[in-house]
């Protein structure tokens, strides 16, 4: 058998290893409190659950366009009217199997070997992995506890050279719960009117979660950059949906109809019934949304306190997301010794956070996407641990 040698790029997402390593403890009778997997512990909203019944009772079986039904298209975009105040044309938008998609096909339109693709680490931990797939140079973009994580637009822009094709964005981001103001992100779009041959990924896929009054500043926001920008989206985290495999992206118009055909290579479409319930989802009452990010938020107050508490331990608050990312340098531990440790002898799963770049290290990624009980429990077994 002769593999293509870009399969030994690949990298992987160890949430899905930690989730599988807790759910083995588990299956041995374990008690093990999940921190560690990026996901909403609320159901779907039954509203939503509802429409993908009926849609399937309604007939819808069988494939769609491939960019999505028109109608989810349409409410896509009175969605991104509503909450990022930009009209945008339902023709620009794909419907996607989740966020991911969305961020596989733009490394792949950008990347290969010779181009550079710059993204944020400690980062979402798929940007590295595809673009080093892609055989592109993957360019870190450092993300600094000082800033809480934020990002320097000075930094960036002048890392730029003329192999730069793309830069990926995210905010709020994972695993840090950062975010970049408004006045950081106005300076990288000014900066970026000197690169016109740069395009940018906007992964703004926890753009309802925010906390403490911030609100969220879309690139869309900066009519210069239309033309080069892409942006993620979708229905994982913002509606409890991870499993059904729903998201959204905005392409610039010459490259809409080549993500179209990536989703056609690839996957044909998004099943028809999901994509209905996804309309449901933004059509919708969204008290389920408010009261789960209500929820996070008063779980985000106590998981940073009592990570504060914990000997060896600082937690800078996050501003977006779910997750707090706790430098551990005073534990005389690395970021996966202690992950290890919290798991094998506190049951309470973590990710390290080397697991989203090589600059995570002296960091573990909290999801506080947890009951508080269980966060106060597991906060308990970990100071007992050290
Ligand atoms: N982007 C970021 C920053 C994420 O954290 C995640 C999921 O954890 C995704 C995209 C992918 O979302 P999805 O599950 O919809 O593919």
């Amino acid at each position: 058998m002769q593999l293509a040698q870009r399969m030994s790029q690949l990298g992987t997402e160890t949430a899905f290893e930690v989730l599988a390593r807790a759910e083995a403890l588990r299956a041995q009778g374990k008690d093990v409190i999940n921190l560690g997997i990026g996901q909403p512990d609320f159901p779907t909203p039954p509203h939503i659950v509802e429409a993908a019944a009926k849609a399937l009772k309604d007939g819808h079986h069988g494939y769609t366009p491939a960019n999505g039904i028109v109608p989810l298209r349409e409410a896509v975009a009175a969605d991104v009217l509503k909450y990022r105040g930009v009209e945008i044309n339902p023709d620009n938008l794909v419907i996607m199997p989740g966020g991911k998609p969305t961020m596989f096909f733009s490394i792949l339109m950008f990347g290969e070997p010779g181009a550079e693709i710059m993204y944020p680490n400690p980062g979402f931990p798929i940007y590295e992995s595809v673009i080093r797939f892609s055989g592109a140079t993957p360019i870190p973009i450092a993300l600094h506890e000082s800033s809480g994580f934020s990002f320097s637009a000075d930094e960036v822009l002048g890392r730029i050279t003329d192999k730069t094709r793309l830069i990926i964005v995210n905010t709020p981001a994972n695993p840090t719960g950062g975010i970049i103001d408004a006045e950081e992100l106005d300076k990288f779009a000014n900066g970026l009117e000197g690169f016109p041959h740069v395009s940018v990924l906007s992964d703004e896929i926890y753009s309802r979660m925010l906390y403490d009054g911030h609100a969220h500043k879309s690139l869309l926001a900066y009519p210069a950059l239309r033309d080069r920008l892409i942006v993620l989206d979708g229905w994982s985290k913002t509606y409890a949906m991870t499993g059904w495999r729903l998201g959204w992206s905005l392409w610039p118009d010459a490259l809409a109809p080549l993500a179209a055909k990536l989703a056609v290579n690839d996957h044909s479409c998004v099943n028809a019934a999901t994509q209905w319930a996804g309309i449901a989802a933004l059509e919708g009452p969204q008290d389920a949304v408010d009261d789960m990010v209500r929820a996070f938020d008063a779980r985000r107050q106590l998981i940073v306190d009592k990570l504060n508490a914990l000997p060896g331990i600082s937690c800078v608050t996050p501003l977006g997301a779910f997750y707090a990312f706790p430098n551990i340098t005073g534990t005389g531990k690395t970021a996966g010794e202690l992950q290890d440790a919290m798991l094998n002898e506190a049951c309470v799963a973590t990710v390290a956070g080397t697991s989203f770049g090589a600059l995570g290290e002296g960091y573990v990624r909290f999801s506080y996407a947890a009951s508080a009980p269980q966060i106060e429990e597991a906060m308990t077994r970990i100071a007992k641990i050290l």
